[in-house]
């Protein structure tokens, strides 16, 4: 066996990333976009002694799983890896991985699953959309997305995972800077005006924002520009974000301000959120809604509760469970995300919400230790390095009745539901849900109680 061998291979299973996987003469092969079922050949790139890499050249027999993606170019771009896959079969695959993460690394045997909260239409789903601008071969400005893994950029103004009224946003910014000249940025050189151009939805209210990065502070043309997009029906929101800085981080801290309101709103259940360029929110809403209606219902709140949401983000977790609870604390280590929280949290009337900036496993210990704080219920949705131990055996010192964790990563997840339930935790429920058709991700809901 040697590089650029031809081999065929059945596809067993996809990795972390979504890449196929198969077996050939006892080798691991990845191989990328193939999908769980199908029969390919592969031409072999990189051979390790255990494993190898190799890249699809033909598919023998499509997997009963096969779709054709929706999207022209699924393969180059790097945002939807398993798009060429039954929705049906991508929610089975997610899943599977969540179960089997928790019996390999969480040495769990019996997993109370409860089916994968799923899309009823799996695209047009995301609220944000980011596109970098910058020029093909024949010169000519072009937006779309990166290549997966690269800076080249794929054009494609109709991403499916997007709002269909991007197209039109982005088509007006293209005629704009064709009719005034303005250049795409170069990462390269570090040369030219237009970076990127954020667009935000509220998929509630319906208003939109549009937000251009430019490595400057100055647009031409720029009545022109606005003049073209306020019409659109939705637009709320015009802004500059400047970014001068060399460097892959899309947005700059500033925000200039050129029509319409600084932000749009939106909902998530009844809770009313303000969005600036800058703030984070989920990207969908649909889904986060169902999620935390998830985490919501294993709370199991009757009006009495003192409850911890630990890594709160902007709080649409605490504002989601503060209608049902006595008082929710919520600790997350961005002071800008806790600004967000406390404006929302006083948007939409709560006054029984509190909010700190800090680390989760020093926060809480504190707050224990020194000022015996105490939680009937204790939420965690940390971000995919799972939590940290010394807040896990706070968490456990505490007792609350129940802990719901909300998680991004279900190998992480695991390891801690091992931990907790080694110290006297009881695994009661788990819930997949899928935020992020088309994508490998997968987010998980899980309830643990205190035995008895
Ligand atoms: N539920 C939140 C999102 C959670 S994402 C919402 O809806 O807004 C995970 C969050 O954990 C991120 O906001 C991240 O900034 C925060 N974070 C990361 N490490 C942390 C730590 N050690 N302590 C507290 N928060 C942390």
């Amino acid at each position: 066996m040697k590089k650029d061998d031809l081999i065929e291979v059945t596809i067993e299973d996809l990795s972390e990333e979504g890449t196929g996987i198969g077996k050939f003469e006892g080798m691991t092969f990845f191989i990328k976009d193939a999908v769980i079922g199908d029969r390919v050949r592969a031409k072999i790139m990189k051979l390790k002694k255990t494993y190898g890499f190799a890249r699809l050249m033909e598919v023998l027999t499509p997997s009963p799983d096969r779709v054709e993606p929706l999207c022209p170019v699924a393969r180059q771009c790097g945002g939807c890896q398993i798009q060429a896959m039954s929705y049906e079969a991508q929610l089975a695959f997610k899943t599977r991985k969540v179960e089997s993460n928790l019996k390999r690394i969480g040495k769990f045997e019996e997993i109370p699953m409860e089916s994968i909260i799923g899309m009823e239409d799996p695209f047009h789903y995301r609220n944000k959309a980011q596109f970098p601008f910058g020029k093909n071969r024949d010169g000519k400005i072009i937006t779309g997305f990166y290549a997966g893994r690269t800076h080249s950029i794929i054009e494609n103004t109709s991403c499916h995972l997007g709002k269909e009224v991007n197209e039109e946003i982005l088509e007006k910014i293209l005629a704009w800077m064709n009719a005034f000249h303005v250049e795409p940025y170069n990462e390269a050189t570090g040369k030219g005006l237009m970076r990127h151009s954020l667009i935000r939805c509220g998929f509630r209210t319906g208003e939109i924002m549009v937000c251009l990065v430019i490595n400057g502070r100055k647009i031409p043309g720029e009545e022109a520009l606005v003049d073209s997009l306020k019409i659109i029906p939705g637009m709320t929101s015009i802004s500059l974000n400047v970014n001068k800085e060399k460097t892959n981080v899309i947005l700059g801290r500033e925000v200039i301000n050129l029509w319409g309101r600084p932000y749009i709103e939106d909902y998530i259940g009844e809770v009313k959120y303000q969005i600036s360029p800058l703030s984070f929110f989920q990207v969908n809403p649909v889904q986060t809604e169902r999620l935390y209606g998830k985490a919501l219902e294993y709370a199991g709140l009757t009006g009495e509760e003192t409850v911890w949401d630990l890594y709160c983000g902007i709080g649409t977790i605490s504002l989601f469970l503060a209608r049902k609870a006595r008082k929710v604390y919520g600790v997350e280590i961005i002071p800008d995300a806790i600004e967000d929280a406390r404006r929302n949290a006083s948007l939409n009337g709560f006054t029984n919400t509190e909010f700190y900036v800090g680390k989760a496993e020093e926060v809480l210990p504190e707050k224990y230790e020194k000022e015996g704080v105490r939680a009937d219920v204790i939420v965690v949705d940390p971000p995919r390095k799972g939590c940290d131990e010394t807040l896990l055996s706070t968490m456990v010192k505490m007792q609350p009745e129940r802990i719901v964790y909300v998680s991004c990563d279900s190998a992480t997840l695991a390891r801690d539901l091992r931990y907790l339930c080694d110290n006297g935790y009881e695994l009661k429920r788990v819930c997949p849900a899928d935020m992020f058709p088309q994508t490998v991700h997968v987010e998980t809901c899980v309830l643990l109680s205190k035995p008895g």
